[in-house]
């Protein structure tokens, strides 16, 4: 990490390919929640910017413009350009990305960021693949269907894995045609800014992407606008619930990714080291600030104890510590709201009786750590067994038998991911089938691939990110009828 970093302009927005600085002049501090330092100030996009940028994208798309009239094969080599140009700053953005978010570096350089550039890559490939069929209708006509952009694309994404949320979003609904106004989250900027920068300097056409900073009214303003046509949003179910509310009013086509309160669910066959790791990066990646996070840990009666000796002790190396170092594993939360809200559901499951095995006490000092933490003895209507806590915080439960397995594990309003560990290959998919999540990971966890779906049952979200899936949404089918 020796290479010279620099901050993007944060007093600036991107809008219509310029950067530019906030008509009302409204900014806020972003705060390194791992020192709790101003790292720049950021200008907050109004509703007015929001319009302007909607006015640029709708441009951007006019049927003469520069890129309405690219060919799909010229629109990947751009899309599979933007991953060469985030590949090759992948230490500076793995900076940028640790710096706003508290996570560790290491995570950022081998996870987040490459996974940003994989999803670039991946949708790169689909431009000249979105084809649509012709219909064997009747001899006396030619029916076919053409996949046509849906307009202007509204993301509004999260502070957990900034780039990558961005790049799941950006990266399909360009390959699709589309313009984006994309709205980071206010606690986390600026591998937004970044991007923006990487597209300014491709000389992609004015429009086709905006960067607007702000809080919740920026997001809001994008929901009301009718000239968007497509909110794609990854936050919280609250956030969600508001979106879609907002969105009927111009009837938008919506993405959801929300919470969840996903189970790891061990088996007494299972290969119980692997188990142990599996479930320790499930609940403690990322500080547990992950929507697929491993927050309830099921574990069959005859492996209760053994397991929990061996996940005990997993935990012991895991300290919350500076970010920026290298060998950090764990890093800060990203926020004074994120760690009054992971201590209050401590209190909460002391509360209702649950027992605090391990951690449990924070420590917002000189940055908002907060250590792995362990609930036992919880009962499935605690509200640390309910909720999302969006922390590192975990309750571990027992069961008898597979059915008590699947009743426990989907007991719960959210629907996003499941991990299951069992050494019986019969009963490994009994269980998938039976699990309400759009993800089941057997013998592993979070393995999260571009070309993979991923999303939400119940309230966990509507839609799918991630492989052929990820890109339909992006999209409105034309039939086009000619009689013969
Ligand atoms: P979290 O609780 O994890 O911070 P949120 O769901 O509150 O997640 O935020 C996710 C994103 O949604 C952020 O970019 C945030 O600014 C935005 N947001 C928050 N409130 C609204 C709203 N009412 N309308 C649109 N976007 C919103």
């Amino acid at each position: 990490m020796g290479a010279q970093r620099t901050l993007p302009a944060c007093s600036k927005r991107f809008l219509g390919g310029r950067w530019g600085e906030p008509a009302q002049g409204t900014y806020y501090d972003n705060e390194n929640p791992a020192k709790r330092e101003t790292i720049c100030r950021v200008a907050q996009a109004s509703a007015a910017e929001v319009d302007a940028a909607v006015r640029c994208a709708q441009q951007a798309l006019e049927p003469g413009s520069a890129w309405a009239q690219m060919t799909p094969a010229a629109r990947a080599r751009l899309l599979w350009r933007v991953a060469e140009r985030i590949r090759e700053q992948v230490e500076e953005l793995a900076w940028l990305e640790s710096l706003d978010t508290g996570k560790p570096y290491g995570e950022a350089l081998h996870g987040d960021i490459p996974h940003a550039a994989g999803a670039f890559e991946y949708y790169a490939g689909w431009c000249s693949k979105l084809a649509g069929s012709v219909l064997p209708v009747s001899p006396r006509y030619l029916d076919y269907t053409r996949l046509e952009p849906v307009g202007v694309v509204g993301a509004i994404i999260p502070w957990n894995f900034p780039l990558q949320m961005a790049a799941i979003k950006v990266a399909p609904a360009l390959a699709a045609g589309n313009a984006v106004l994309l709205k980071p989250a206010e606690q986390t900027p600026l591998t937004a800014f970044a991007l923006a920068r990487i597209f300014e300097e491709l000389e992609f056409p004015p429009g086709v992407l905006s960067v607007l900073p702000g809080f919740g009214e920026t997001g809001a303003a994008m929901v009301a606008h009718p000239g968007i046509d497509k909110i794609t949003f990854t936050g919280s179910t609250a956030v969600g619930k508001i979106i879609m509310r907002g969105a009927a009013d111009t009837l938008k086509r919506v993405s959801l990714e929300l919470g969840g309160k996903s189970p790891n669910i061990v088996f007494a066959d299972a290969d119980l080291k692997r188990a142990v790791r599996g479930a320790t990066t499930g609940i403690y990646y990322n500080q547990g600030q992950m929507c697929t996070a491993g927050s309830r840990i099921l574990v069959q009666d005859s492996l209760y104890d053994k397991f929990l000796e061996a996940f005990t002790a997993a935990i012991a190396d895991l300290r919350p510590g500076d970010p920026l170092d290298p060998k950090t594993r764990m890093g800060a939360l990203v926020s004074q709201e994120q760690f009054d809200r992971v201590s209050h559901y401590v209190a909460l499951g002391q509360e209702d009786g649950a027992t605090l095995l391990a951690g449990g006490q924070g420590s917002a000092d000189s940055g908002y750590f907060f250590p792995p933490t362990i609930f036992t003895d919880v009962q499935p209507t605690h509200r640390i067994a309910q909720e999302e806590i969006f922390g590192p915080v975990v309750s571990i439960l027992r069961f008898g038998n597979e059915e008590e397995a699947l009743r426990l594990a989907n007991g719960v309003s959210y629907g996003l991911a499941a991990g299951v560990w069992t050494a019986d290959v019969g009963r490994a998919h009994r269980i998938a089938h039976g699990l309400r999540a759009g993800t089941v990971w057997v013998n592993t966890y979070n393995a999260l691939w571009n070309e993979a779906p991923f999303g939400g049952y119940k309230q966990s979200g509507i839609g799918r990110e991630g492989g052929r899936e990820g890109i339909e949404p992006y999209t409105e089918v034309k039939n086009i009828c000619l009689s013969l």
